[in-house]
């Protein structure tokens, strides 16, 4: 069967770009049966940015209980943790050495996160698209569902995949896509319209955690940034109106109505009128996962025996191609 991979840094809390851009389409895919999925807590990726040792250890728990929580179900889906299965990090040096520098210099992430400090940010953080590549490589994965600020990595890691099959002339690593699908596919930031939701955003005021109860919803979607004028009629009026449309997007990522429905619904009305129903669609949708996520939270080992038992899966599958590709290269020993 084909595989979809993907995975989420434990960085910080959960925030609705990762459940709509992210999650919620992994459930999709899990449910829809026609492929073996795999998800991971990206725990070596969350380190490339310092983090506390502690809060890693919470937010490694909080994000699979995340995954459970929404639907992720660890008999259906692979679910486990990246340094539980040492093969990332082993592939992930081999495509270290087979992707280019000049690759790196083109990531708009990296420059991004680096900003005008791109000389103090850890090695780690300019390498880690080969970390990616690896981690979805190493199954094989063809299809990596994603946000759309995740695509430029994803497409690298098919440039890794052809490079390595052209310079050891095999036929070895798939050709891998992502698979950006859903109204929500880049939620912004609610006091800045130009830049993505991040969990690592500077303010709390900026995101909606899966956690937030339901006054402190309302309260960030009543001070989200907007501009004055009422929703349009048509589509086509969410044109240049960044902030806006991020409303209507997520509105119709939790509803799953497409925007379109969204403008028909509430053609003409006004911000008075639209942040609260926002609000209590999302409380409605989230509250229960966010019941969930606490619920099992209050109970570690259980998350723990489930990433555990999940990493015995995951290097079932990784071993084997780690070491073919170990072969390959022309290590000896394997
Ligand atoms: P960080 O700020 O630490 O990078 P993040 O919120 O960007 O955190 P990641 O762990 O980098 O989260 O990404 C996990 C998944 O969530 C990826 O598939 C990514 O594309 C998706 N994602 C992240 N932010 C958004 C967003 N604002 N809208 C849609 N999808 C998103
Ligand atoms: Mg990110």
């Amino acid at each position: 069967t084909p595989r979809v991979f993907s995975g989420i840094k434990p960085s910080g809390g959960l925030t609705l770009g990762n459940y709509l851009g992210a999650i919620k389409r992994f459930v999709d895919w899990q449910d829809a049966g026609t492929h073996e999925t795999i998800y991971c807590v990206v725990d070596l990726h969350a380190i490339t940015v310092w983090q506390e040792p502690a809060v890693l250890h919470a937010a490694t728990r909080e994000v699979a209980a995340g995954f459970i929580a929404s639907g992720i179900d660890p008999v259906k889906s692979i679910l486990f943790n990246q340094s539980q299965v040492s093969a990332h990090a082993e592939l992930g040096w081999i495509f270290s050495c087979v992707a280019r520098v000049g690759w790196m210099n083109r990531m708009t992430q990296f420059k991004d996160k680096a900003g005008a400090n791109a000389e103090k940010v850890s090695l780690g953080l300019y390498a880690y698209p080969a970390l990616m590549a690896s981690d979805i490589l190493l199954y094989h994965a063809t299809h990596v569902p994603v946000g759309e600020d995740q695509k430029q990595h994803v497409e690298l890691t098919r440039d890794i995949a052809q490079k390595f099959n052209h310079d050891y002339k095999v036929d070895f690593f798939p050709e891998t896509a992502p698979v950006i699908e859903g109204p929500a596919t880049r939620v912004m930031n609610l006091r800045d319209g130009t830049k993505k939701m991040s969990k690592s955003g500077e303010s709390d005021m900026e995101r909606i955690n899966m956690t937030d109860d339901a006054a402190t919803i309302a309260k960030k979607f009543k001070k989200a940034r907007t501009d004055p004028e009422p929703l349009p009629e048509t589509l086509d009026g969410l044109k240049d109106r960044p902030e806006a449309k991020n409303l209507v997007d997520i509105y119709a990522g939790l509803s799953g109505l497409s925007a379109e429905q969204v403008i028909t619904e509430y053609a003409g009305a006004g911000w008075g009128k639209f942040k609260p129903a926002l609000a209590e669609l999302a409380v409605e949708k989230l509250g229960p996962i966010s019941t969930e996520m606490a619920r099992l939270m209050a109970d570690p080992a259980e998350i723990d025996r489930i990433l555990a038992h999940g990493a015995d899966q995951a290097r079932e599958i990784a071993q084997p191609i780690l070491d073919e590709t170990y072969r390959i290269v022309g290590m000896v020993g394997r």
